[in-house]
């Protein structure tokens, strides 16, 4: 199994490095070639409006979104705005992924200083610390399975093939939401 992490901008690098920690091979994902290597891809948290920008300079927009029409993507926080069908905040002329049925609301949590740590609770139960930067919430998850919750609140999503996380799980040492994922891509390919 080889997982590619879009690298265009944001912290792919933690990524990449924790699918490895995970012994799952993951690689750059820079152009529409990379795309056919890999069996998932991650979107990583950076800025979405860079992101949406350079997946049109690089001609990644169209070939991403055919991509997450029917193979395993993760995106989390710029990469969970990213795959949103519909976002509160977006930018003009600011374009989407899509294909993930529910609302985000860029920022909800709070500009840069109101970043904070948590606890979030996954639907197994189990519990872990991760980090909200300038995060999105998730304003409206009924289409959707929701994977973990912080209080009452959606903050990690899944629909189908596409999974989505407010959060950053890579920065404080998370992993519980990168192994639902790679458990999902091993039932894909299986
Ligand atoms: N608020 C940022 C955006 O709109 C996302 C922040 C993040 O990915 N940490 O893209």
């Amino acid at each position: 199994m080889l997982l590619g992490v879009l690298a265009l901008q944001g912290d792919s690098r933690e990524h990449i490095h924790l699918l490895e920690t995970l012994d799952v091979a993951a690689v750059a994902v820079r152009d529409a070639a990379d795309l056919s290597a890999i069996d998932g891809l991650v979107i990583p948290g950076g800025e979405s409006t860079t992101i949406s920008k350079l997946l049109e300079i690089f001609d990644l927009l169209d070939p991403i979104r055919s991509f997450a029409k029917t193979r395993p993507v993760l995106g989390t926080c710029a990469g969970l705005i990213l795959l949103s069908d519909e976002v509160e905040g977006l930018l003009q002329g600011q374009q989407l992924i899509g294909g993930l049925p529910i609302i985000s609301s860029r920022n909800a949590y709070g500009g840069q200083l109101n970043s904070f740590e948590a606890t979030v609770t996954f639907s197994s139960g189990e519990e872990e610390n991760v980090a909200f930067i300038r995060a999105p919430k998730i304003l409206d998850s009924d289409s959707t399975e929701v994977i973990a919750r912080l209080g009452d609140e959606a903050v990690a999503v899944r629909s189908n093939n596409l999974f989505g996380a407010s959060f950053h799980p890579e920065l404080t040492g998370g992993t519980h939401l990168h192994k639902l994922f790679i458990e999902f891509v091993k039932e894909t390919k299986s």
